[in-house]
């Protein structure tokens, strides 16, 4: 028996309710007060229904070990204090007792902690599952692709030293006795702008501090390390230093983690030529010779295509021209045409990030090979993408972030509030509908294919007819969007670019993101222009990034999702100042609007906390009663009422539904599992 939990002394009644369904009354600032409470004693976690809250403390608590994973490990939710261990404890019992897969998103913004959540969720698998070397195997792999993919992926921003620039769904894959013997990273949207350049204060991805950090004397010398400042590609934001963070020190795990997912030295050696060779590219410049673009200093050119394995003619030759489809007279062929000198540095950013991109899917693969499995049982997903982004500028990156975000909400929207009330409506549950804004009128605004055309197949069809970008293209394409969205109702636009009104209906602290043109049109590619590099490995011919891509991989995205049990972790940041104890007022409420935290208790609070379909209700409760023990003999519908007026529940808590039984407060199941577990 499982002592009862008191992680510090005090009364925890005092820390407000840790279920907020339970709330006296329903209103931002009632969540906010409640949230604060829990916040200032060091309560983090707190949940609406299954739904978990997680607050950010910015200090390390010392509820995070083997004694909290040994407590929550196979007990009722009620039993402890909300806990991320609980959630993850109730996802991997779900999955073994209902054989359904299960996944969770994390969202929130920036620096709330959604990375970090993901850690010891997929910690707290790995500690409560067994398995043999084979399995050990594997857990290593999906711990130690962390330090790997985060080396690469993540950077320090001024809202977050280490701020995932990638977004990453992660599935566990399960035997059918519940070890984790297999799994699979999926990698969306990977920020390679961030390669050529970064805001004031921020950085590039990790592994360029911590190679020119930590290479040994001989890959300085092979691969022309020295300071940062001589790098264009890292000097335009001055900042290469993060406070506590030792680049050193890390270069030498992701390092190991190479090793352990299995890149041999000498994919090693390559993978940080690959890396070298981009900052290198960086440093080729331009200059104007009659109007067109010629090679600064062939000196600069050299190296990087040694370290690149592209023949230096070649290089120079995709840096300075383009090839074009050309119709004349008829007949159609392709000819090279000059660059001026901002097309030509355009040419070389867009090949570096196109590199690094290429560079990060190759590492994403290794960690895939190296965990795959060859049929699929069962498994726990784990989403950790970025939140709404909205800049002074935003561009196509900040466009495809947000349409992620918009198609998340849908999942919610579609999986909790209206699949809620449809599962009411088609079981035949008495309950009255509450209203509720459905944000697919803005996803059909982006994505929709015809009558009329989203934004996305707008941008396919300007970029798919434009040879030349420019001034004209913006203007073409803002036109375009005006002529045949100009008047949706979610849509804003004006001379030098357009808004979309992102989710939250008419709340006036909906984001709204101000996309612009040219900043919107330079993260597409100006030519699909392809190098065939020697290298074969990591296949640097390259085919730019098209539109249709992130649409693509948001709706394989959704489509994952939607087939399993989902939960959610919506991560709060309680200050921009990073630090304990700080708390922000007015920007946790903001969360708390755009999250629709409000919205998510009052639905709770009409519907019903606990379904499930009679025969896993019986098979789960069969002990109870002599007459379902081992198992109900007849209609299971029966049965289950047999079973809840055995233990008296009080009919004003339950309905049947056609195919399910419907508990309405979470308490009533309290009971139902206490009785079993003392029957067992
Ligand atoms: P996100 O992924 O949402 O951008 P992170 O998970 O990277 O944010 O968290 C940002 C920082 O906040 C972490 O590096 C860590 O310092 C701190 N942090 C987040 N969650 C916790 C936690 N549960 N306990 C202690 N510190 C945390
Ligand atoms: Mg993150």
């Amino acid at each position: 028996i499982k002592e009862r939990y008191h992680w510090q002394t005090h009364n925890v009644k005092q820390s407000g309710v840790d279920d907020m369904v339970l709330l006296a009354k329903i209103s931002e600032d009632a969540i906010v007060e409640n949230l604060k409470k829990r916040f200032m004693d060091d309560y983090i976690f707190t949940y609406i229904g299954p739904v978990l809250i997680s607050v950010n403390p910015f200090k390390q608590l010392p509820y995070f070990t083997d004694r909290e994973i040994d407590l929550y490990q196979g007990a009722a939710q009620y039993e402890n204090p909300p806990h991320i261990y609980a959630l993850a404890d109730n996802m991997y019992r779900n999955m073994l007792i209902d054989g359904e897969n299960q996944c969770v998103i994390i969202s929130g913004e920036s620096g709330a902690g959604k990375t970090v959540a993901a850690k010891y969720i997929m910690g707290y698998v790995s500690k409560v599952s067994g398995g043999g070397p084979k399995v050990q195997h594997v857990k290593d792999i999906i711990l130690k692709s962390n330090p790997l993919l985060e080396a690469f992926g993540n950077a320090k921003t001024v809202r977050n030293n280490n701020s995932s620039r990638f977004g990453k769904y992660f599935e566990i894959q399960f035997s059918r006795g519940g070890e984790p013997d297999g799994g699979k990273i999926s990698n969306f949207l990977l920020e390679k702008s961030r390669v050529v350049n970064q805001n004031p204060g921020e950085r590039s991805f990790h592994i360029y501090y911590q190679l020119l950090e930590g290479a040994s004397p001989e890959q300085q010398e092979n691969l022309g390390i020295t300071s940062p400042d001589y790098y264009y590609y890292l000097n335009q934001s001055a900042a290469y230093k993060v406070d506590d963070m030792n680049d050193r020190q890390e270069f030498q795990e992701t390092l190991a983690a190479m090793d352990v997912v299995g890149v041999s030295g000498e994919e090693q050696t390559l993978v940080l030529q690959l890396v070298a060779g981009i900052l290198h590219l960086g440093n080729i410049s331009f200059r104007e010779s009659g109007n067109y673009a010629v090679v600064e200093s062939e000196d600069f050119l050299a190296f990087p295509a040694y370290l690149l394995g592209i023949d230096q003619d070649r290089l120079r030759e995709k840096l300075t021209s383009r090839k074009m489809d050309s119709k004349w007279g008829g007949r159609s062929e392709v000819i090279d045409v000059t660059l001026n000198v901002e097309q030509a540095s355009f040419t070389r950013d867009a090949l570096a990030k196109a590199l690094y991109a290429r560079l990060f899917d190759y590492l994403v693969d290794a960690v895939n090979k190296a965990m795959q499995k060859d049929h699929e049982e069962y498994n726990i997903g784990v989403l950790d993408i970025y939140g709404f982004e909205i800049f002074q500028k935003n561009g196509f990156e900040q466009f495809c972030i947000n349409f992620v975000n918009e198609k998340l909400q849908q999942i919610f929207i579609e999986l909790t509030l209206k699949a809620e009330q449809e599962e009411y409506v088609q079981e035949g549950i008495r309950w009255s509908p509450i209203d509720y804004f459905n944000n697919k009128v803005v996803c059909d605004l982006i994505e929709n294919k015809v009558n009329p055309p989203g934004v996305m197949s707008i941008l396919d069809d300007v970029c798919a007819t434009m040879h030349a970008k420019g001034e004209g293209a913006d203007q073409t394409l803002l036109q375009k969007l005006q002529m045949v969205i100009g008047t949706h109702p979610h849509f804003n636009s004006w001379n030098k670019g357009f808004v979309v009104h992102h989710y939250a209906g008419k709340d006036p602290s909906a984001p709204r993101p101000c996309y612009e043109m040219p900043a919107l049109l330079r993260a597409l590619p100006p030519i699909q222009a392809a190098i065939r590099a020697p290298r074969e490995r990591f296949n640097i011919e390259f085919c730019l990034f098209l539109p249709p891509t992130p649409k693509k991989q948001a709706n394989n995205l959704v489509d994952t999702l939607m087939k399993c049990t989902p939960h959610y972790i919506r991560c709060i940041k309680p200050n921009e100042t990073k630090r304990p104890r700080d708390w922000e007022e007015s920007r946790v409420k903001h969360q708390v609007e755009y999250l629709g935290l409000r919205e998510n208790i009052r639905v709770r609070r009409a519907g019903y906390a606990y379904r499930r379909v009679f025969q896993k209700f019986l098979h789960r409760y069969a002990i109870l009663t002599p007459e379902t023990w081992p198992a109900w003999r007849g209609d299971e519908r029966r049965g289950v009422v047999h079973l809840l007026n055995s233990v008296n529940m009080d009919p004003d808590q339950y309905q049947l539904g056609r195919s399910k039984v419907f508990i309405k407060a979470p308490e009533s199941l309290f009971l139902l599992e206490e009785m079993r577990e003392r029957r067992y």
